[in-house]
């Protein structure tokens, strides 16, 4: 099988050093194993996704020696593969709408008798609120594409049965070949987990169709991806990737988390951080090797 890597930005701010670690690793990976590298642009979110940051990006790419297949995938031109997946979850009454905030949410989850608020790789576990109001089986009525639509991960659970993702089909990756916090190897995620980790994540917005979890997961599998290359920040995300896929039926990619690039305050870099751009770095005379000294490749 061959070797697909992609890099998968938002064009919501400038392509940092951070990006640049991921995207040159994804790159030069695929390269050495005669594969293919893929970009893909994560635009979803119309309100935070701009064009003239999705401009910036391929010059920026460009500039540091990367090369990709186009046409480039774009998520704003998914959303029918988001909405028939999406549909398939409603049918299976694996899905219910939600109308909580994040102040509900915040709220219900600290309530006396919920006792300890757990947070997941989506901040507060949802306390299912919304749940209890649901009737009659969703699939009774059209899917609502004007709410937020949350998985039913008790239901999802079960679909999915326990599973075990061996080495090598999930493993950290660092530089030195060992995790992040010394953990490699078999990672157990048991139904129960699922339940009580994760909990009825968001799969489409309110705002728009789909969400990050769903369209990752989708946009990788109709892409062919074979090796995801991405931050450690994602981790736990991953575990929510995984599970979609068995949901789903997608095949599962090798993940490959790598350390995050942080300032002199040992900080990792936020998006909105200018002074690491490499835009910036690029007016000031740095040259792609430099960059990727920078971020110690
Ligand atoms: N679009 C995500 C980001 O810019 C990365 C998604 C991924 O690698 O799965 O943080």
């Amino acid at each position: 099988m061959q070797y697909v890597t992609r890099f998968a930005p938002s064009p919501t701010g400038p392509l940092h050093l951070g990006h640049a670690y991921s995207a040159i690793l994804a790159h030069d990976m695929a390269m050495a194993e005669n594969g293919r590298f893929l970009l893909r642009i994560e635009d979803i979110d119309r309100e935070r996704s701009k064009p003239e940051w999705e401009t910036q990006l391929y010059e920026d790419l460009e500039w540091l020696g990367l090369w990709w297949e186009t046409p480039v995938m774009r998520q704003s031109e998914r959303l029918p593969a988001y909405r028939q997946a999406l549909d398939a979850l409603w049918q299976r009454d694996l899905l219910y709408p939600c109308t909580c905030t994040r102040r509900d949410i915040h709220e219900a989850a600290s309530a006396p008798q919920e006792g300890v608020v757990h947070f997941g790789p989506d901040g507060i576990v949802y306390p299912r609120t919304c749940h209890h109001k649901i009737g009659m089986p969703q699939s009774l009525t059209p899917m609502p594409e004007d709410v937020a639509l949350r998985l039913d991960m008790s239901l999802a659970a079960i679909q999915i049965g326990e599973y075990r993702v061996c080495e090598g089909e999930f493993l950290y990756f660092t530089e030195t070949g060992s995790g992040p916090d010394g953990e490699t190897g078999q990672i157990e995620f048991s139904p129960d987990d699922l339940r009580t980790k994760v909990g009825d994540i968001v799969l489409s917005r309110k705002t728009f169709l789909g969400s990050y979890h769903l369209s990752v997961v989708l946009d990788d599998a109709a892409q062919g991806v074979t090796h995801v290359v991405r931050g450690q920040d994602l981790f736990e995300a991953t575990r929510i990737h995984v599970a979609l896929q068995r949901l789903l039926g997608l095949p599962t990619p090798v993940y490959h988390h790598h350390a995050l690039v942080r300032d002199e305050n040992g900080k990792r870099l936020a998006k909105r951080d200018d002074a690491k751009a490499i835009r910036k770095y690029r007016a000031e005379g740095a040259t792609p090797a430099d960059i990727r000294r920078m971020v110690g490749l």
